[in-house]
């Protein structure tokens, strides 16, 4: 499925969310084992050289279908709540939720009964960490099935994950948290069902991870904490780097303190809190994931970055071992 970003005046969708895990083997057991998603990269922290970066996507490590994690051994677990992502959505085919239930039923992982929200069914569940998570199967979807050449191939194509379908957030106030998405990331408000308001990016139907849905809670207001199983940031994509200074110069200009752009490797970065807390990132999509290695291996072996490398048999000593 074409997931190249439309030349228009918003932002495509949701590049990646970055997580955060407590046991490395335990997350890839369930992001693969479970959910199916390919390892895309096994590299490490850059700030924390001694802590995994795993990656996980679609089979191709598409901008949109990436979650990443931060595996910290004996991380205490975090709360969502005010000024965090309160759950993290995939998008699945139509008819998809049946199967779903069935595997996680087989593999003893809880669910709630599926609901409906703006028309569409939702299955809520949460990895091994508790970090919730939602499988959401649109109706009359136009993403269609997952690219057969999936690896592994572990989930059939007609229900496999395609890609995010978007983020909840929790924030604190409403009116700018919503003004950032529509007047600089050019989203369009879609409509409210109770506390929920969704958005939609301008690329929706091209780009996996469309919809941002704000959450104003005023009566349950609790200070959301980071720790195990809570999202640590949501990166939005750019087109190129001279996309993102121009977003940098859109988002300086609404009034947000912003980073310098930094080198991910595989992408490059600014970060920002947007004004209802939510820590937001914006990535470009080049040069992506087959930068260091083969597209048909990508996540086979640990990568370093090139100021790393000197380093590395230290680095792999203090590593766990992610696999038997
Ligand atoms: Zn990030």
């Amino acid at each position: 499925m074409a997931t190249e970003v439309r030349p228009t005046a918003g932002i495509a969708g949701l590049h990646h969310v970055t997580a955060i895990a407590s046991d490395a083997r335990a997350n890839l057991r369930f992001y693969e084992g479970v959910l199916g998603l390919r390892l895309v990269k096994q590299t490490v922290n850059f700030d924390d050289p001694g802590t995994y970066h795993l990656y996980f996507g679609d089979a191709h490590g598409s901008p949109g279908s990436i979650l990443t994690f931060f595996p910290w051994a004996g991380a205490l677990p975090g709360r969502a709540g005010t000024g965090m992502t309160m759950a993290t959505a995939f998008a699945v085919p139509p008819n998809a939720i049946e199967f779903w239930m069935g595997r996680f039923a087989d593999l003893a992982i809880d669910f709630e009964a599926p609901s409906e929200r703006y028309g569409d069914d939702v299955l809520r569940f949460k990895d091994p960490d508790g970090l919730p998570l939602e499988l959401i199967q649109q109706k009359g979807s136009e993403r269609g099935t997952a690219d057969p050449r999936a690896i592994p191939p572990l989930i059939p194509a007609d229900a496999a994950i395609t890609g995010f379908h978007g983020v909840s957030l929790c924030v604190a106030g409403y009116e700018r948290s919503a003004r950032l998405l529509t007047d600089v990331f050019g989203y369009a408000f879609v409509g409210q069902e109770g506390e929920r308001f969704r958005f939609q990016s301008s690329g929706a139907g091209q780009s996996a991870g469309s919809y941002v849905d704000l959450l104003c809670q005023p009566d349950t207001l609790v200070r959301g904490r980071s720790g195990a199983g809570t999202v640590h940031h949501v990166a939005f994509r750019a087109r190129d780097e001279e996309q993102q200074l121009q977003w940098r110069e859109k988002v300086r200009e609404f009034g947000l303190d912003v980073t310098p752009v930094l080198d991910r490797n595989y992408f490059r970065s600014i970060y920002f809190r947007e004004p209802g807390g939510v820590l937001y990132e914006i990535a470009t999509d080049p040069p992506g994931f087959a930068a260091d290695e083969a597209l048909e291996h990508l996540g086979e072996t640990l990568k370093l970055p090139d100021w790393l490398e000197p380093r590395r048999a230290s680095i792999e000593a203090r590593l766990p071992a992610l696999r038997d």
